[in-house]
């Protein structure tokens, strides 16, 4: 039985070869381009082309009703092999593919925080004046939302609201390991783990949560999303909040459209909503 299983996950597996690299996500949300001095230009790829490498076998298996790999919460049901980062871990290969700064710092501070807050730029010491008061440095200082790893029904372990999130506040940051997309590719190959995440972030780089991340990897797709994704750069690294689409209340379930598109088999989506299209 088991050795049937692991033939299968093979087979998925050679089969996501073909299929993954038409997988992805794509923009959810245009960058604000903002109408002041130094003429700021919005972020080239602001998109986040979210999940080139969400393993189909992951929906798959999440379809079929199986018993979710992680019943309960977070700490004490992560995987053997997982480990936890609260920063993303960057690769020596995927730096050198990480793109220039698009707001340099070398004019000094000032005290633009909302402007590079709307280019979707983080203050920085350097950047800014504003110091401990300034409001753009979320992602930086980890003003997560309250919230819990729970069972989310067929779909496997949720992400859930623990108190009320306003439009547009920062819930969590998507962490991992960054590689180049190459290298994600064939991690897939070899890694058996049907909980696989990545997030292509594009320039050919990829934030990966498979075997280490944060608890944004448990957060589920919905085809009418109460989340989003967006691209940030922070101290000149680019960096994924997931913010709050709209208000959302304690105890609602967290979600993201994954903009999950293939050329092989279609996937059933189980978001349950209303605007659902049936498939990802
Ligand atoms: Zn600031
Ligand atoms: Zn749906």
């Amino acid at each position: 039985m088991k050795e049937n299983q692991a033939d299968q996950n093979v087979r998925r597996s050679s089969r996501l070869k073909q299929n993954s690299i038409q997988s992805y996500f794509k923009q959810e949300k245009a960058i604000p381009v903002v109408d002041k001095k130094k003429a700021l230009k919005p972020l080239k790829e602001a998109s986040i082309s979210v999940n080139d490498l969400i393993k189909p076998e992951n929906v798959v298996i999440k379809i079929k009703h199986e018993k979710p790999e992680h019943p309960k919460t977070t700490k004490a049901t992560k995987p053997a092999s997982f480990r936890w980062l609260r920063v993303n871990k960057w690769t020596k290969e995927a730096m050198a593919l990480c793109p220039k700064p698009i707001m340099g710092t070398d004019d000094g501070p000032d005290d633009d925080c909302e402007v590079r807050k709307a280019c979707m730029v983080e203050c920085t010491d350097k950047s800014c004046t504003a110091g401990p008061s300034c409001g753009n440095r979320g992602l930086q200082r980890q003003e997560y939302a309250k919230y819990e790893i729970r069972s989310a029904g067929g779909k496997g372990d949720g992400f859930y609201a623990k108190e009320d999130i306003k439009a547009g506040e920062l819930i969590i940051e998507y962490v991992g390991e960054v590689l180049t997309k190459d290298a994600a590719q064939d991690r897939l190959k070899h890694n058996t783990s049907r909980h696989v995440y990545g997030m292509g972030i594009g320039d050919g780089i990829v934030i990966d949560s498979a075997e280490r991340g944060n608890d944004a990897r448990f957060i589920n797709h919905s085809c009418d999303p109460n989340a989003e994704t967006g691209k940030w750069e922070v101290r000149g690294r680019p960096r994924v909040a997931v913010t709050a689409r709209r208000l959302i209340l304690a105890g609602e379930e967290v979600t993201f459209n994954y903009h999950f598109e293939t050329e092989g088999e279609r996937v059933k989506c189980m978001c349950g909503s209303k605007k659902c299209r049936g498939y990802l």
